[in-house]
């Protein structure tokens, strides 16, 4: 019996793994643990925010989830552990089996839909089953004692982003049934099971100390005073990583993505008024398992507690 701790991401496209919890993954790697991150597509239908590589979008060469390769490669590269280890990065099924879907608005901008220009193989359009199973197969073979994934909304309503908390929600059932496809590998209970988030309070403070440091347009210009519909009230929140030590790398790893992200100027360019603390802290909602707390239920700093 192994008691490496083992810490398996699913997430929808190359770059959300690092906003969402980069810290998390480097902090992890960094004290020892097996990370193993799975990504459902390469990205091919995202916006491209440098005009010279323009001519990668999907409706002219078709290339960016090639391009989008190279740079969660050197995100990975900018999260590894002082000692070299390295995040264990997965597509699933292999690359290019499922593609971005896409996102464009209902009509009555209730919900999101994928483009209509989305391909056969989109990963909206994916056999949850077929999907499920890729990721069985990891799931057995890694281990994880943690699963981090978004909630049922996808955490803001990307059909891409729902899919993937589909198939990581079934595929983590899937995984423990000692009886189902044996050929996947020997069962596996994942005893904890996250939902990424943003805690209220961090995205409020973040706001007005943007503001007060004269950046407008932090995270889209919203209004640290008014509603923030990706925001978790604080008392939803089961774990919160500071990794405080880890944010020049989660920052390092977010300059690997300039296709996906500015960080010089607009929404992601916090870096230029609060530092790379900016980005320190990713918070998690518990969709699985016990987490021990404090007895006054505070949050607590470590997805593994206890286990
Ligand atoms: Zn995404």
């Amino acid at each position: 019996m192994t008691s490496q701790k083992s810490l398996l991401l699913v997430h929808a496209h190359p770059d959300d793994e690092t906003i969402g919890t980069g810290a998390t993954m480097a902090k992890y790697l960094a004290e020892g643990a097996r990370v193993t991150l799975v990504t459902c597509t390469a990205g091919e239908m995202g916006e491209i925010l440098v005009p010279e590589l323009a001519h990668l979008a999907a409706d002219r060469d078709d290339a960016l989830g090639e391009h989008r390769k190279g740079e969660i490669a050197d995100a990975m590269a900018a999260l590894k552990a002082p000692d070299g280890s390295e995040v264990d990065h997965r597509w699933l099924g292999g690359f290019g089996t499922y593609r971005d879907s896409g996102m464009t608005w209902s009509e009555d901008r209730t919900h999101a839909q994928p483009d209509p220009d989305a391909r056969e193989n989109a990963f909206w359009y994916a056999d949850l089953n077929e999907a499920a199973d890729h990721l069985v197969t990891i799931i057995r073979e890694v281990r994880p004692q943690v699963l981090v994934t978004y909630d049922e909304f996808g955490n803001y309503g990307h059909p891409d982003h729902i899919q993937a908390h589909r198939v990581a929600t079934y595929a983590a059932h899937l995984a423990a049934v000692p009886t189902y496809k044996k050929e996947l590998g020997e069962a596996h209970e994942i005893d904890r099971i996250f939902w990424t988030a943003i805690a209220e309070s961090w995205i409020r403070e973040g706001l007005r100390a943007a503001r007060a440091a004269g950046d407008e347009d932090a995270l889209g210009g919203m209004d640290p005073e008014g509603p923030l519909p990706m925001a978790t009230p604080d008392v939803d929140i089961a774990a919160a990583i500071d990794g405080t030590a880890y944010a020049d790398q989660k920052v390092a790893a977010m300059r690997s993505y300039p296709t996906q992200m500015n960080m010089e100027e607009g929404m992601f360019a916090m870096t230029n008024s609060l530092g790379t603390t900016a980005w320190s802290h990713e918070h998690f909602r518990i969709a699985k398992g016990r987490l021990e707390t404090d007895p006054d239920g505070g949050i607590s700093p470590d997805l593994f507690a206890g286990l």
